[in-house]
């Protein structure tokens, strides 16, 4: 078999065998094959889409491109959430102290900033010290301890997932339902997980920007996680403006901890107690989600989750006084307003826009190997529906360098438009897929 044939298969809209993926991904997970000519593959599966015996391939391949962690011997159920990615979308960290809290263990395997969509992991390593590079045996022991951990992609763990997600990010492939579902779901079922919940992000600011490609999404993943006999459910959720107030790295960390002092804006809020709350249901600790609603909001009332949350930052390296004094988080040092020039209502932002003004102010990556400036961020002073007064504040830049300064307060200039009629009020939760 050779490279070049199958991307000239898949190109000309050929429909790959198992043994087929097998040897692309294999080949270029060992280094076999180079970086030129996997990015041609994804481009062409980008433009032709996979069929489902793909997909599964694609997944399954993946998946075993290193280890399936086996964690039976953890008494408690272990569940995980994973997002296709938004803007100021930062539920994790705040969830997976939730859901430790209350009982559950959250073997959590993330990944890194793509696209105009920010990371877990960059945002945990504004964190002081923060190690998100554990050995599995250290994974173990951080679990075993307090009953969740945050890591990504390693040697041993979905490696093929962690080589290809930086070549997409770097050749404009990600945008595609097939390659997503592959690379979240090869992550997730290597966790050793017995149910997952998916927060599927449609909008402005998601890589699906239609409705009906969320749902499709939504359905191929749910599907995907059944057949390895996990319960999934997928909550389809709006990002046509980012989530919270803030969109950064250290600034997200501290809105999440301000969400667990049981303060915070109510979208973080309600979004977070929700997708906990399926986290309980499918791991049998609540016989509802209304009862999953109530633990969720007692672990935050309760301080239980704050307390989570720094324990697994100390056993991860960090430094977990920042959760009491976040003004020890790298900071930026500088501020910027950018300013209405109408008067009337907000109906609607470009928020992927928002995200590549981030990314260009330092806060994400342009090339796989530039390095973040996790002080830098974004402050969101409006949102959709609310009335504007020209010359008010609609965000604030917080940034360390102002090389690209003007560049990006144009750019979110234009990210806002501004009507005279209110709009329609859209929900946060428009869907839900649940499988089985
Ligand atoms: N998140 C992932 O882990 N992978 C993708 O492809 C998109 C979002």
């Amino acid at each position: 078999m050779r490279a070049v044939d199958l991307i000239r298969k898949k190109r000309d809209s050929g429909e790959h065998s198992r043994d087929e993926i097998d040897f692309l991904i294999s080949g270029y997970t060992r280094g076999n094959i180079p970086d030129y000519q996997m990015s041609a593959w994804l481009m062409a599966a980008w433009l032709q889409g996979l069929t489902r015996s793909e997909l599964a391939a694609l997944t399954e391949v993946m998946l075993c491109s290193g280890e399936i962690l086996n964690l039976a011997d953890l008494r408690p159920r272990k569940v995980d959430k994973h997002s296709t990615g938004g803007v100021g979308d930062k539920t994790s960290l705040i969830l997976a102290p939730i859901v430790a809290a209350g009982g559950l263990i959250v073997p959590m395997i993330s990944g890194r900033g793509l696209g105009h969509t920010g990371g877990t992991l960059d945002k945990l390593e504004a964190i002081p010290g923060f190690n998100v590079n554990l050995s599995l045996l250290d994974f173990r022991r951080v679990l075993r301890e307090c009953g969740m951990g945050l890591i990504g992609q390693t040697a041993e763990i979905a490696p093929a997932d962690k080589k290809i997600y930086a070549l997409r990010d770097a050749t404009s492939t990600v945008e595609s339902i097939g390659l997503i579902c592959a690379s979240i779901m090869s992550k997730k079922l290597a966790e050793g997980i017995d149910a997952l919940v998916l927060d599927v992000k449609t909008g402005s600011g998601a890589f699906m920007k239609s409705e009906e490609d969320s749902v499709r999404l939504a359905e191929v993943m749910v599907e995907t996680g059944e057949r390895m006999g996990k319960r999934v459910v997928a909550l389809i959720t709006d990002m046509n403006q980012p989530l919270g107030c803030w969109a950064g790295h250290s600034v997200e960390v501290a809105e999440c901890i301000e969400i667990l002092n049981d303060r915070g804006p109510a979208d973080l809020r309600d979004l977070s107690i929700e997708l906990a709350a399926w986290m309980f249901f499918l791991g049998d600790r609540t016989r509802s989600v209304d009862d999953g609603r109530l633990l969720a909001e007692s672990m935050i009332v309760s301080g239980q989750a704050k307390e989570k949350l720094k324990q697994c930052i100390h056993l991860q390296g960090g430094d977990e006084k920042i959760v009491d004094q976040p003004e020890f988080l790298p900071a930026a040092n500088s501020r910027e307003h950018v300013l209405s020039s109408s008067a009337g209502f907000l109906t609607a932002t470009d928020c992927q826009q928002l995200g590549v003004a981030l990314a260009m102010l330092g806060g994400g990556r342009e090339r796989k190997e530039d390095f973040i400036d996790h002080a830098v961020g974004l402050e969101f002073h409006a949102r959709i529906g609310d009335r504007i007064e020209n010359g008010q504040p609609l965000a604030t830049i917080h940034y360390n360098s102002a090389a690209k300064l003007a560049e990006a307060k144009a750019l979110i200039a234009s990210s806002y438009q501004i009507s005279e009629s209110a709009p329609d009020e859209a929900p946060l939760l428009i869907h839900r897929i649940i499988g089985g």
